[in-house]
């Protein structure tokens, strides 16, 4: 009967359109912190389609204190139970020190020790000399992606269960890898090859009549 398939998209259209009245969480239960940049396409880096997370971009995929209300909103209280950190190579945070853009906007005539961060509550404020800090500029994107990932653990508004990573997006090669497991690093030297081989996956050795005609064998 046609009738049951209309009421069905009838129900799919308002459990899409009243999410948050019906309590209905995102399709993975997920909160990503990711970076602005336009290189990083977050759903096909974490092979997610729309509906699947609450997503939160900032510059560099840092957390800061939007990030920590975002997240706090997300885990307490729209059921999400997952946080992915996802940064990338070639991250335009490592290319200046906060100190650099506070002379920077200074020359330009702001005053960054004395305004508003934000209009809409100018009780937010920070110390005096806190604002290169405030930039969150970083020097090693696997360094900060790890980073992330500790505060966004240590933080008292998360609750404890939920469970935090962090990825890094290769813009060069378009893949993700885990922190410090820079594959590319390790493919294009025999010396490189041989770090940390595991005895038991290891090539199988040449003999005298094979030599020059190598053969790989992998063990699985
Ligand atoms: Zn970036």
């Amino acid at each position: 009967m046609l009738y049951k398939e209309i009421e069905l998209a009838i129900a799919e259209k308002k459990a899409w359109a009243l999410r948050r009245q019906l309590g209905i969480p995102n399709n993975r239960q997920l909160w990503v912190l990711a970076c602005m940049d336009e290189r990083l396409p977050v759903h096909e880096a974490l092979g997610i389609k729309e509906g699947d997370a609450h997503i939160f971009r900032n510059a560099g995929g840092v957390v800061t204190d939007d990030a920590i209300r975002s997240a706090m909103l997300s885990t307490n209280f729209f059921r999400t139970r997952e946080i992915i950190v996802l940064n990338h190579t070639e991250c335009g945070m490592m290319t200046a020190c906060g100190d650099f853009i506070q002379r920077a906007l200074e020359e330009k005539g702001i005053d960054v020790e004395n305004l508003p961060l934000d209009p809409g509550l100018p009780e937010l404020h920070l110390e005096p000399g806190a604002f290169p800090r405030w930039i969150k500029a970083f020097t090693d994107v696997d360094e900060a992606c790890l980073k992330q990932v500790e505060l966004l653990r240590s933080s008292p508004l998360i609750p404890k269960d939920v469970v935090i990573h962090g990825y890094i997006w290769e813009v060069e090669s378009g893949t993700l890898r885990r922190p410090y497991e820079r594959l590319s690093e390790r493919v294009n030297t025999a010396e490189a090859m041989s770090t940390d081989r595991d005895p038991h996956h290891l090539l199988q050795p040449c003999s005298e009549e094979e030599e020059g005609a190598r053969e790989i064998k992998v063990t699985p």
